[in-house]
């Protein structure tokens, strides 16, 4: 069951990063099929199979041998290993289908934000539309509705976060898109987890921070794939990290 949820996890994955990739250019994600970059031309299916193809071609296009990104390969391999990992935290119920809409986001969000500073609406309306649904199933219209309030608080805290960023840096602290994501994370996670999944994804984002500003580059950082990093973690970790919180302020 572990390989299995593996080999569909990379299947998936190679559909998200296709997605992250043209979803921000405005691209059709179902034409046209996967093709060379370079020259065109169109995939067979033999080349087409995730993390198996890129080994078996030798990381380059078969007509023109210009190297192909490497990004397939690794977004393949990392969504196959979430998938499997979701499988065996959670087993099958509720939470796995939960942990594995974060897991899509994740890869979706990696490729998109990293490449192109962009999380598109899409990938998230469709988190919320099937969070309500799965809320629903499994608890009710009343946990249901409940998740959607969270939603929005986290939504606030995180807009608040950006006013309050924007006054005192003088430049733009969380995108829209940042904003857009904490509000599925509030459905995910209710409040005070919520706000664990802001500061952690804060305390992620820190040494990357740094660097670039030590380095003097480009000021402007993705945060989005810390923050949906962070949304995983405190998920798979929602036991744990509920029970710390408890003690550390005794709410
Ligand atoms: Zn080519």
């Amino acid at each position: 069951m572990l390989y299995l949820m593996f080999v569909i996890g990379c299947i998936f994955g190679s559909f998200y990063t296709l997605v992250g990739m043209r979803l921000p250019k405005n691209e059709s994600i179902i034409k046209p099929g996967s093709h060379c970059e370079n020259c065109g031309h169109m995939l067979k299916w033999y080349e087409n199979i995730p993390l198996l193809s890129y080994i078996f071609l030798g990381g380059s296009c078969k007509k023109c041998k210009e190297p192909i990104s490497s990004t397939y390969f690794l977004m393949e391999l990392l969504s196959g290993t979430l998938f499997a990992l979701c499988y065996k935290v959670f087993g099958i119920n509720i939470n796995l289908f939960l942990s594995l809409i974060i897991s899509s986001l994740v890869i979706i969000i990696f490729v998109s934000d990293s490449k192109y500073m962009i999380i598109n609406d899409s990938p998230l309306v469709i988190s919320v539309i099937l969070i309500f649904i799965l809320r629903f199933v499994d608890k009710g219209i009343v946990s249901a509705l409940l998740s959607l309030l969270y939603g929005a608080v986290i939504f606030l805290f995180a807009y608040l976060l950006k006013v309050f960023g924007t006054y005192t840096f003088h430049q733009e602290a969380l995108g829209g898109g940042d904003i857009k994501l904490s509000f599925v994370a509030g459905m995910l996670l209710g409040i005070r987890l919520g706000i664990v999944y802001i500061v952690l994804a804060s305390f992620l984002a820190f040494p990357y921070a740094l660097y670039v500003t030590l380095k003097n580059k480009d000021h402007m950082l993705p945060f989005g794939p810390f923050l949906v990093s962070s949304l995983l973690i405190v998920f798979l970790n929602n036991d744990i990290i509920s029970k710390i919180v408890k003690v550390l302020f005794r709410i």
